[in-house]
């Protein structure tokens, strides 16, 4: 792992099209926690395959604060944000070391990789911070139904799966952001009937690079404009087999 100037410089130096205003010393501060506790961790339990230091750096980091600067485009409402599917905390952890007046939760199937998030999250010294261990499906018939002012994901599922997963709980008024890759268009027309049953309608598409990678990547957003039926989600089977 760098030092934390060597850590900063790359940082900053990756970052290219991202506000300085993301990028104060304090979230630099916590981003490297992030990343040293990813390496550490990495060693005792599967975390991610990304493992390489300057990798995480793009891959990781920079990807999510992408979305973090995109967030605040948005109606605040509340401020509540949840992640969906947040594995090793992506992008839950960046989001909350970069956007210090909203409250971020975590929500992961494997209860290992929310009790790293909690502890992670604890060693940056973020206050507003919860990780909850359920299926998505689960979760979102708790209280934790319709009480986000914005869901977000990555790397979970296609969106005509995910959407089913991230929209009921999104208050009325709030917005679905996926992080997605050079499939998006593909995706987006497939998931456009659920979408709609699910209460959304879409917003946009907002392309982003990295620096150094080839690749492009997306951000999409929806807002949501009705309930969600009581009937979704469904369990996972029917929702992977028969998608909206
Ligand atoms: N979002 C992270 C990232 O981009 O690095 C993790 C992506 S990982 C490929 C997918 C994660 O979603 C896994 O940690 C898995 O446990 C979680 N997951 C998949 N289906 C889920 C569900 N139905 N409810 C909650 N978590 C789920």
């Amino acid at each position: 792992m760098f030092d934390i100037n060597t850590f900063s410089n790359k940082l900053k130096q990756y970052s290219e099209g991202i506000p300085e205003k993301y990028l104060s010393e304090n979230t630099i501060k916590k981003l490297y926690t992030v990343c040293s506790e990813l390496e550490e961790k990495s060693k005792l339990f599967n975390l991610t395959a990304i493992t390489d230091p300057d990798e995480v750096l793009k891959k990781h980091i920079v990807d999510c604060l992408f979305l973090a600067a995109e967030i605040e485009n948005w109606d605040k409402g509340s401020g509540k944000v949840l992640d969906v599917g947040s594995g090793a905390g992506f992008p839950s952890l960046p989001v909350a070391a970069t956007l210090d007046d909203y409250s971020v939760t975590a929500l992961d199937s494997t209860a290992k990789k929310i009790g790293y998030i909690k502890n992670t999250a604890d060693l940056m010294g973020v206050t507003d911070f919860d990780a909850v261990a359920s299926r998505a499906e689960d979760a979102a018939k708790s209280e934790m139904r319709e009480a986000y002012d914005i869901v977000t994901a990555r790397a979970v599922a296609r969106l005509s799966v995910l959407s089913e997963l991230c929209i009921p709980f999104i208050k009325v008024g709030g917005y679905f952001i996926s992080m997605k890759g050079a499939a998006v268009e593909e995706e987006v027309k497939e998931a456009e009937n659920a979408i709609k049953k699910l209460g959304c309608k879409f917003c946009k598409i907002v392309p982003y690079t990295i620096s150094d990678l080839p690749d492009k990547r997306f951000l999409v957003i929806y807002k949501k404009i009705s309930s969600t039926p009581a009937l979704y989600p469904r369990n996972y089977s029917q929702i992977s087999k028969k998608p909206l």
